[in-house]
This record gives structure tokens, sequence and C-alpha cells, in this order.
């Protein structure tokens, strides 16, 4: 077999250290991809495919980018959850023996991103990890382009619900696996297919427990591990140890901005599935995965791109602890009370540019002129917001105003250094300040021609020579020249070389000149390389502050949130929810935050809800079609979340007490993807939140058991409100929707069961919906009705109403049983008669009944007798 031309053997030693990244290959003005990296680059990008003499008998596939525009390229292959590797020519190719010497200088990943092009301001972009073994979960989160570094332990390792509502929560685009998580493919495939990220398994080495305490030590300047809260947490120090090593890897380049660890405690903040966030759509639509639509939609009144990072957060991360919660509350009171300083922070919020993401480049030195200038510019804001927020008495406020910090002398550095505008390169010079460096106003000077110096020059002739009239010029044939007179010829010295005569005058040159013309040659070269040197040092310099300018970041998005949520009390009439752990939830006159918004010119009606973990624990919810019974459970569901977010509510009065977890099973969700059918999804669901809940969680159930048969639908809701109810089994409360207008007999049989029903108004075929809750069941479905208003044809509204009467001539009357347990005393409804009455209250055990049982059992054989 032939051999491979020395630049393909080049390329596969760069090709084999990293298989699966796409190598971006320096060839000239342009990046190449090779082999099976260009088949898949040409699809993707649709870049033409040709070839290149390998050395083989085949061409090698080929495809190219220019140099200059590789950063769209690379964000096009890494938005579509693609790795790239870059492969830059690292001597000059003029000074190079045989082939140009070629390393990778850089791996960019979905999760290491950081160029501004490739991100959206508006979220944090994550890496994840997570490490398993035979006793927990580790876990952690990093976005490297803000620092925030978020690490947490899962003890027992059975429980996947908590380790995949943490990645629910984070969104990871990346994940990176050890130990069991290596293994585990239902967690890879809730990586690739729920959260639409990769992953990649990283070497057990990465893992190393020893090695991990000291990584972890230097990376976040720890004397030891006791003071980072990790002492006790092995499992999440190892996988942290595997993040950090994967950056080191991937980013050849200090992670100085990770230098905040936020080690966080399982039971921190209510946990919320992937599915309760995707039903409630709390940041995106379900259908179009839009922000229109969602609750972030109508609460991100940010003004900047760090507040609206941590909005969504706050959204993500409900608290738990009411001192917590009420912290957030009394800031955003004081901020919805006083206007004026509201209006005047917002005012400078505005104008603040994104300084998280900023210091996040200048550390990885990607940072451009125009990002310092950047960076300054919101410098200049932080004075005025420090003087408005000083008065604040607030403890979250006067906390946050602490943290501030007005970064003078860095604004300073940066304005004497660079010119304001600056062009987008830094390799080309014409940036820095005059003043700021007596070496480049010199070059500068040189290398526009060497003004200065030629009028010193000139003046010194004049002077020495005696001829008055004596000036220097530049033609492109001699270069600089002295030209004298013809009247003043006489008095030329000896060492001028006479180069031209013209009519009335001589032109000469002096060693003095064309040294002269050398130094302004050569002056435009060192004056650009100076420029990137000085810019080095002040970006190396301005990365040194890192920590103070990420403090005033975080300040700042603090800020940013508290006005926003003033702001949005303010304008839709939210008011401050008392939250306690009482396990009560009362609101007067609540509403959905969301579907207020989106009713254009109708009135949104409010309503109450009266929950608590004693005698309202379940309302069961009837009503027909489109009457909002959805839109109240959800509504409840989203006061909750933001009551614990800290957040104001929509409402007259709240009382929230505080949900461990909120829980969804909402409509058909379809999920394809994994190969489920509605039904099957629906009842996993179901079991997840069966299997999961507590007393203390919320539960959403919207018509349970509606994805099958009416039999086996009405038993599968049956028993689950059974189950929820009983406070042996689960007792949480929760807002059960239904058709199935026979479960409203439970009210009657089992504890802290209500009806309630969506009112409507009907007159002769039509219905008005009323949207007002109301207690008891609903009489009807009124789903005929509801067709009709859809503009289903008249004739086959008929039809339906015939067939409908006809079924309810003829059906057999389902029956409500009481509940049977196994091993409790049962009632059997096959057969009826008088002996086996007589049977079952023979065979009943009175003293080991529970008075629900018996007044059950007693409801029983009434209406059996
Ligand atoms: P289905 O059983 O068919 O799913 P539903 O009873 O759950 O219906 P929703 O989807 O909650 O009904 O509501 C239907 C529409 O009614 C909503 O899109 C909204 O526009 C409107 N709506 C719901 N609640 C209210 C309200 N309280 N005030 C005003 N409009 C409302």
């Amino acid at each position: 077999m032939a051999e491979l031309t020395p630049m393909m053997k080049q390329y596969f030693e760069i090709k084999n250290k990293c298989r699966d990244y796409i190598v971006f290959y320096r060839l000239g003005d342009f990046y190449e991809m090779f082999f099976e990296d260009a088949l898949l680059a040409s699809r993707e990008l649709e870049l033409t495919l040709t070839g290149r003499d390998c050395g083989q008998e085949e061409r090698a596939p080929m495809c190219g980018v220019p140099y200059h525009a590789y950063e769209t390229y690379v964000g096009r292959l890494v938005r579509k959850g693609y790795k790239v590797a870059i492969c830059e020519q690292v001597e000059d190719p003029k000074a190079a023996k045989g082939i140009v010497k070629r390393e990778i200088v850089r791996m960019i990943t979905p999760g290491t991103v950081i160029d501004a092009s490739m991100l959206d301001e508006n979220r944090n972009n994550f890496l994840g990890c997570a490490f398993g073994d035979a006793t927990a979960y580790g876990i952690c989160f990093c976005d490297i382009s803000t620092g925030e570094v978020y690490v947490t332990e899962i003890q027992g390792t059975a429980n996947h619900q908590e380790l995949f509502s943490e990645f629910g929560r984070f969104v990871p685009r990346e994940v990176l696996l050890g130990g069991t998580c290596a293994q585990d493919t239902t967690l890879q495939e809730f990586i690739q297919k729920r959260l639409e990220g990769i992953f990649s398994i990283l070497p057990e080495e990465d893992f190393d427990m020893e090695a991990a305490s000291q990584a972890v030590c230097a990376q976040f300047h720890l004397g030891e591990l006791e003071t980072s809260g990790l002492a006790d947490a092995p499992v999440a120090l190892r996988a942290l140890a595997g993040l950090l090593a994967y950056l080191n890897e991937t980013q050849q380049s200090s992670l100085a901005n990770l230098n905040t660890l936020n080690v966080y405690q399982q039971g921190q903040y209510m946990e919320l599935d992937l599915t309760a966030r995707r039903n409630l759509e709390l940041c995106e639509t379900m259908r179009g995965q839009e922000k229109r639509g969602s609750l972030l939609w109508v609460i991100d009144k940010t003004k900047t791109a760090m507040g609206s990072r941590l909005i969504r957060q706050w959204l993500e991360k409900p608290l738990l602890n009411p001192i917590h919660i009420k912290k957030r509350q009394e800031a955003v009171q004081v901020l919805a009370e006083d206007v004026v300083t509201r209006d005047a922070l917002t005012q400078e919020l505005r104008q603040v540019f994104d300084m998280e993401r900023l210091i996040g480049r200048v550390v990885y030195g990607s940072a451009s002129c125009r990002d310092l200038c950047a960076l300054q510019s919101a410098m200049t804001h932080l004075p005025e917001i420090q003087k408005q927020t000083q008065g604040f008495t607030a403890p979250l406020l006067r906390e946050l105003h602490q943290r501030l910090d007005v970064l003078a002398d860095v604004s300073v550095l940066i304005e004497s250094a660079i010119v304001p505008d600056p062009p987008v390169s830094v390799r080309e010079g014409g940036f820095i300040r005059a003043g700021y460096s007596e070496e480049v106003d010199h070059l500068r000077d040189l290398a526009s021609g060497g003004k200065g110096e030629i009028v010193a020059i000139e003046q010194r002739e004049r002077e020495r020579t005696g001829i008055k009239n004596l000036k220097i010029g530049y033609n492109r044939v001699f270069g600089y020249y002295l030209e004298v007179s013809k009247s003043n010829l006489n008095l030329v010295p000896d060492t001028y070389i006479r180069k031209q005569t013209l009519a009335n005058c001589e032109r000469y040159i002096t060693e003095e000149l064309k040294s002269l013309e050398r130094t302004v040659l050569g002056a435009q070269e060192r004056l650009t390389a100076l420029e990137y040197e000085l810019f080095c040092q002040l970006r190396e310099q301005i990365a040194a502050q890192v920590h103070r300018i990420q403090r005033t970041a975080q300040s700042l998005a603090n800020f940013d949130v508290l006005c926003a949520l003033a702001e949005l009390a303010c304008e839709n009439h939210y008011v401050c929810p008392e939250v306690d752990f009482s396990g009560r939830i009362d609101i007067r006159d609540g509403r959905h935050p969301v579907v207020e918004k989106m009713l254009e010119g109708s009135f949104f009606v409010p309503n109450d809800t009266s929950l608590n973990n004693k005698s309202d624990r379940v309302a069961i919810i009837t009503g027909p079609n489109m009457a909002g019974k959805s839109t109240y459970m959800r509504q409840v569901a989203l006061i909750t979340i933001l009551a614990q977010m800290g957040s104001f509510v929509p409402a007259a009065s709240a009382h929230i007490g505080i949900a461990d977890r909120v829980f969804t099973r909402v409509g058909a969700s379809d999920d394809l993807a994994s190969g489920q059918s509605t039904f099957m999804v629906e009842m996993s669901e179901v079991a997840d939140i069966l299997k999961h809940a507590t007393k203390n969680s919320l539960l959403i159930l919207d018509e349970i058991g509606r994805g099958t048969s009416t039999y086996d639908g009405m038993s599968i809701a049956r028993a689950v409100v059974e189950f929820v109810a009983d406070k042996k089994k689960l007792g949480a409360r929760a807002l059960f929707a239904t058709h199935y207008h026979e479960l409203t007999a439970l009210e009657d049989l089992l504890e802290g069961v209500h009806n309630y029903n969506i009112a409507v108004k009907k007159r002769g075929d039509d219905i008005t919906f009323l949207r007002k809750i109301v207690r008891g069941g609903a009489d009807d479905s009124y789903g005929i009705e509801v067709a009709k208003l859809a503009g289903v044809p008249n004739a086959v509204i008929k039809r339906a109403k015939s067939i409908l009467a006809d079924l309810e001539q003829h059906a057999p009357k389902i029956e409500v049983r009481s509940i049977a347990e196994e091993d409790e005393p049962q009632i059997s409804l096959t057969d009826l008669n008088q002996d086996s009455v007589v049977e079952r209250l023979r065979a009943m055990q009175i003293d080991t009944m529970t008075p629900i049982e018996a007044m059950n059992a007693l409801y029983e054989l009434k209406r059996l007798v």
C-alpha cells in the first residue's frame, strides 16, 4: 500500500488524538477537513466536497472554510451538537523546514462555548458531569462563560428521579459521565432524547479521588477541602474533578473565572422534574418551544443579560426555606414601593453590558478591544447604581449594595489604554490610546511618516547650515531628501550626497535621513506587535480582577431581577404571598399569569383555591371541555412556584404552604421520540408521581386514564385518587380534573376529597362558559355543545345527540365502589343479595377498621340494601 504524504501523516497524528472531534486543519488561508470529517461537515454545512491527493490511490475527501470566517461554521457545528478541534500552524511557514508544525490550539464543544456569537445571552450554557458509585451520584454543572459552578451529591443510587430532575433543572448541552453513570443507558438516553444534549464518557483516572481533592483545592483556591463543603461529599468531589480535567484538556488556558464553588444540598430547592417544567411551560411553550407564552416570558422584565439568566435560574430553582423566600419578598416590596429609585436604577441597568461573560472572555484570552470597551462602559454606570442603592434597608438589598464594587481603577485603566470605538481586530493595531505608552506614541509618529522626527531634523539642519529655506521632502524614488534652493548651494555641507538637480533647487540625502527611512518603514510592523503585546498585558491585568468583577456582576444581576419582579408586581397587580410550612394553599381571586396576558380583549375570571394537608387535600374538578379546568390547575401550580421563587403572585391574596415538589400529569404529551404510546407515557408519568411524591407535594393531575377504555380509565383514575388522598399512603395536596363524573361520588367516601366544577350556563343547545370554580360536581359534560361551539357541522351534532340519547337509555350504570383493599373487608357488587350483605357484615373485623373504613363500609351496605 502506498505511503501517506507527510502532511497526511501529520493530519492523522493529530486526528488520532481527538477522534470524536471534527478537526479544522489550517492550510494557508483555509481550515480544511478530511475524510469522514469532510463528509460530515460538507453535509451539515453545505460545503462543496472536493478531494486532495494523500499519497493513496484514492484522493482524500476534503472540504474547507476560509480562516477569517471559521467561527460561523464552528458555531453551526457546535449548535448541532458536534465537537470541533482547531489545528493551527504554530510556526511561520516561511521559516519551516519541511512540513509546517501544527497543533491543536482550541477545542470547542457544546458545553464549553465562550464566543458571544455561539451563545444565547439570556440563558446559561451548562456543561454537566455525573459520576456514580455504589452509594451515591455526584453531579456538577458549570457555565464557563459566566464562571458559575454548581455541585451536589444524591445519596442512594436506586433513585434516578432526582438525578434526572437535576439534569432537567440545568439542561446541560453536554454531559460527561464516569463510574456507574458511564454504563447507565437510561441516563444517556435521557440526555440525548429529552435534553437534546450530547454525552462523553471520561476515563476512570479523571475521577481519581486523591487527585480530585488536589485539583479542586487548587482551582478554587481552598487551603483544605473542609472549607469547600465537599469534605463529606466524596462522590460529588470526584464528579467535579472529572469536569475540571475535561476543561483543562479542552480549554488549554486559565480557568481563572471558575473560582466560586456553589455546593448545594438536595432539598434546598423545590424539585421539578422535566415533565413538570415542560407541562407548566415555565421557560418555554410545549408547542414550538418558544419563550413567548411561557411564564418566563411574563416575568422576565430584566434589563441586562445577566439578570435575564438569573431570573431563569430563580424560576428553575424555587426555594424551600420561607426565611430565604421572605428575604427576596422584602426586597421586591421595597422596590415596588419606591418607584422613583427603581426607575433610576433600571435606567442605569438598561445600559450595562454583559460583564459576566465579558470577564469570562478576558480570562480565557479571547476578549477583543471592543469587549474591554464594553466592560469599561458597563463600569461607568456603577457609581450611579451604587448611589441609587445606598439608602435601602431591606437586608438583601443592603447585602447586594455592599457587594457592589465601582471598579474605578479598572475602568480608568481601560479608558486610558484603549481608544473609544476601537477596531475589531487586536492584531492590526490602531487601538492603544495616545499617551498610554511613550514607545507606541513614538512608533506611531514614525509609522505615520516620522513627522515629528522630520521636523526636528529639518530644524537642526537649518540651524547647522544656516540655510533658512531648507526643507525635507519625500518621493518614491529617493525616499527622504533635503531640498536646497540654488541661491543657497554654497552653504551645503560636504556630508550631503546629491541625488537630483531640478530647475531651481538641488536634492540631497544624508546618512541620518536614510536611517530614519529604515526606522519609518519598520515602525508599522513594530507598532502593531507592540500594541498587541500591550493589549495582552492589559487583558491580564483585568483578568487578575476577575473576582471583583464577577461579584459586582452578580450583584447587578440580582438588583436587575428584584427590580423586574417589582415591576411585574406593580404592572400586573400581584400581591405578596404569605409563605410558610403550614401546608395550606389559600388563594383568593387567583389568576393564571400567562393566560391573563394572552386573552386579548376579554376578561380573565379570577378563582379561589383552598387546599391543605388536613381536611381539603384533593379537589376533584369536573366541567365541560374548554371550561377552564387545565388553566385553573396550572394557575395554582404557577402561583405556588412564583411564591417560592420570591415573587409576588397574581391574586387578591395568597397563603402558600411550601410544596417540596410540584408534579404534573397534564394532557397528552406524546413522547414520540422515546417510542412510547400516549397511554404508556401517561402511565409512566403517573407511576413516577406516585412513587416520588411526598405528603408535602402538590399534584396536578389532568384527566388521568383518558388514554384507554372508559372502564380501565375510570378504574385507574379512581385508584389514583384513593392512593393520593389516603394519608397512610400519600396524603398529598392534589388537583384532579376528570371527565369521569362518577368519581365525584368519592367526596362522600374519602376523607379530604371535595368536588368542584367550573360553572357553565346552558340555554337550549348553547352554553356559556362562566370560568368560575364552584363547589360540587358538574351535572353534565356538555361535550356535544362544545363540539357545536367548535363548528362541527349541524348534521353531525344532531346525530351525536340521538346516539347519546340512545346510549343513555341502554348503557349500564357505572357504579362507584367503596375503597377496596385486598386485606381489608370487601364488598362485592357482583353478588348483590341480602345474604351476601349479611355475610359481609359477619366477616367484617370492626376492631381493626379505621373510622373512615367503617364509614365507607356503612355507605356501601346501605346502598346494597
Ligand atoms: P379540556 O378539558 O378540553 O382540556 P379545559 O377545561 O381544561 O378544557 P382550558 O384549556 O383550561 O379548558 O381553558 C380553555 C380556554 O378558556 C383557555 O384557553 C382560556 O382562553 C380560557 N379560560 C380558561 N380559564 C379562564 C378564566 N378563568 N378566565 C377567562 N378565560 C379562561
